[in-house]
């Protein structure tokens, strides 16, 4: 029977001060979960009864950033790890599927751990009373289930991230979604239409990630169809390439197989979502190479590099590989040419603009034709030295 948690010097320090204060202090959410399943835990979030000015002024001799009092979470910094203290509260009534409408502060752990999303997540802990589980999130966290607090269908009326968070913990833990829970998922999805994009892409960045989200996104592919209006009738590759492939060639992959103009439609979707330029760009451009360019060849993968960046190519024989376009031999065969690519932009010729003038050539024919040449040392047909590339320009 499980009874103890160990916890960090920090935590510890945490937990004693508010105790020897005279409030409850407890571990919950994922640090608990993740404690009881065997995994790493990244973070802690602490819950207790003291007011957030009460948390704030206890710990004044350290960093306390007031997260947001607001919500009653305080954040005190010790040795540099964050700790998350958030007064037991209760969420109000909440306003479009998204804001409690106020929350309240409450002396009783039973109703902070009632507004939390699913059992797995409602499990606290602290050194004196040990784990408290009203919810049995430990025997859900046995039978690898999530299961909501509650009524499922009125939480994730209260708050439609709840959806999708529900199939996001199932596809990062391999968990199935309990059968009430799961018809909540599929009857409500129309309200992630409310949820901010920024909240949407969060959790699904996480969801193409896990472990499962080949079931996750077969199971749900309604569900994902409303948090990303792009990905309509979504066709996944085969399931051994697709759980392979690391969270961008997997996203691409969908985008790939499942839309018409697929550089398009990934573009629409990563700005809808706000997501950062560097992933959308690379994205865009890896859809961009696996249409144009041919992968399962050297000149095509070296022509590409010196196209596009490196990480751009790289992502686009992922993609490739994931979509059958080229098998495994051609994969190995493509990053190899990708690390001794030679030529990755015109910089790396054996000759300058300024050989071209003096060879006569002026304006644009200058860029025009040192790429030309490029083209042609990637092709073979010329060598990347002065003598042969001023033959190759005589012929
Ligand atoms: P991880 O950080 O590993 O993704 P977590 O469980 O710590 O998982 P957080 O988003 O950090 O998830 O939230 C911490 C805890 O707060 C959750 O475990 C849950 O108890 C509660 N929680 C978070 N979001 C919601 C929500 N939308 N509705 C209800 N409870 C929530
Ligand atoms: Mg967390």
């Amino acid at each position: 029977m499980l009874s103890k948690m160990p916890l960090d010097a920090g935590a510890m320090i945490i937990v004693e001060r508010l105790h020897s204060a005279g409030y409850e202090v407890n571990v919950v959410g994922g640090a608990v979960r993740n404690h009881i399943l065997g995994i790493p835990v990244s973070d802690i979030d602490m819950t207790t009864s003291a007011t957030p000015d009460v948390t704030a002024s206890l710990f004044s001799d350290f960093r306390v950033i007031e997260t947001g009092i607001k919500h009653g979470t305080v954040t005190i910094l010790i040795e540099k790890e964050p700790f998350e203290v958030t007064t037991y509260r209760t969420d109000g009534s909440y306003l479009d599927n998204r804001h409690p409408e106020s929350v309240c502060f409450t002396p009783n752990l039973s109703e902070d751990l009632a507004r939390r999303d699913f059992t797995i997540n409602a499990i606290a802990y602290n050194p004196y009373d040990g784990f408290t589980d009203l919810f049995d999130g430990i025997s859900d966290i046995g039978n690898r289930i999530i299961r909501a607090v509650g009524d499922p269908e009125t939480r994730f009326r209260e708050d439609a991230l709840r959806i999708l968070r529900a199939i996001r913990f199932a596809s990062v833990l391999g968990f199935t979604v309990e059968p009430k829970t799961a018809l909540a998922v599929r009857q409500t999805a129309q309200l992630l239409n409310n949820v901010s994009r920024e909240r949407i892409f969060s959790e699904w960045i996480k969801l193409i990630g896990g472990m499962s989200a080949y079931e996750i996104i077969s199971n749900y592919r309604d569900v994902v169809s409303v948090a990303i209006p792009q990905l309509v009738d979504i066709r996944l590759p085969e399931k051994k390439l697709f759980d392979f492939a690391d969270k961008t060639a997997r996203m691409l992959s969908l985008f790939y197989l499942s839309t018409a103009d697929p550089v398009s439609s990934f573009d629409l979707a990563m700005t809808a979502l706000r997501t950062d330029n560097k992933t959308r760009k690379m994205g865009t451009d890896a859809l961009k190479i696996i249409k144009d360019y041919n992968l399962n060849s050297l000149v095509g993968v070296l022509l590409a590099v010196y196209r596009f960046d490196t990480e751009s190519v790289s992502t686009a024989i992922d993609l490739a590989y994931t979509v059958k376009k080229i098998d495994s031999d051609e994969y190995a065969a493509g990053k190899t040419a990708l690390s001794n690519a030679k030529i990755k932009s015109i910089s790396d010729l054996a000759v300058g603009g300024r050989d071209m003038i003096a060879l006569g050539f002026r304006g644009q024919d200058i860029g025009l034709t040192l790429d030309r040449i490029a083209v042609a040392v990637i092709e073979g047909k010329c060598q990347n030295d002065r003598e042969s590339i001023f033959q190759y320009l005589k012929k």
